[in-house]
């Protein structure tokens, strides 16, 4: 409950997947990146809440331990989605991103578009959208068979897999598939188009916080908060 006629603001839990750079990664043993100082920032605005701390989790595992009450806030490169919305709520969209296809370095498979698959192994991250275009137009457009298909507990591994040729292709997030192939042995071979925006995931029933979350979000893209975060973790 909140409890801002005492005074005293509530402490709020975070959700995120650390895998996911620059949005979160763990540096030096610490969760990091734009995702964090974004909703460390909102909540510093939102009144009658205060950031408690950061807890760290399988992308599967978020929505549920939202529900469950194990975490108050998801903030991890959610995208907004009919079907999550079933489940929890989400603040106002605060990023915009489409699908990469990543492939190794020097790779003899090359593809241009979803459309020249045929047969290849393909992995994305369990529970994404990214998982979503790989069942959606590959394995149910017949462009690769549900075997070729490897659901990862995280990108991270992925990309590992990737770069040892155990996959030939991933899909992931633009802006997380550039990060991976800046820092590894990988390259985008592709960007698909699909729209998506990001919001930070809250309880259905937790209005006020959604609110409150929703102000902070206008508040930090008013002044250069949001803008300076842009720069600091994409340098745009
Ligand atoms: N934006 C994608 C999704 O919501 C991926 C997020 C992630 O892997 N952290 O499914």
């Amino acid at each position: 409950e909140n409890d801002e006629e005492n005074g005293e603001a509530e402490g709020i839990v975070v959700g995120t997947e650390a895998g996911f750079p620059p949005f979160e990664m763990i540096e030096d043993g610490e969760i990091v990146g734009f995702d964090v100082d974004l909703t460390e920032a909102v909540l510093e605005e939102a009144e009658g809440y205060e950031h408690e701390e950061w807890q760290d989790m399988e992308f599967g595992s978020l929505i549920p331990a939202l529900e469950d009450g194990s975490i108050d806030l998801i903030a991890a490169a959610m995208t907004i989605t009919e079907e999550r919305e079933e489940q929890i709520a989400f603040t106002d969209p605060y990023f915009s991103a489409d699908q990469s296809v990543l492939v190794a370095e020097d790779a003899d498979f090359q593809p241009e578009s979803l459309e020249d698959f045929d047969g290849q192994t393909v992995a994305a991250q369990v529970g994404t959208t990214g998982e979503g275009v790989v069942e959606e137009e590959l394995i149910e457009e017949g462009r690769i068979g549900e075997g070729d298909y490897s659901s990862y507990d995280s990108y991270v591994l992925a990309v590992e897999d990737l770069e040892r040729g155990i996959v030939e292709a991933i899909v992931i997030d633009e802006p997380v598939g550039d990060t991976f192939a800046d820092e590894r042995n990988v390259e985008v071979a592709f960007t698909h188009e699909t729209g998506e925006e990001f919001g930070l995931g809250v309880r259905q029933e937790d209005d006020d916080l959604r609110e409150a979350l929703n102000e902070g979000l206008a508040t930090i893209e008013e002044d250069s908060t949001f803008d300076d975060l842009v720069a600091e973790w994409f340098g745009g």
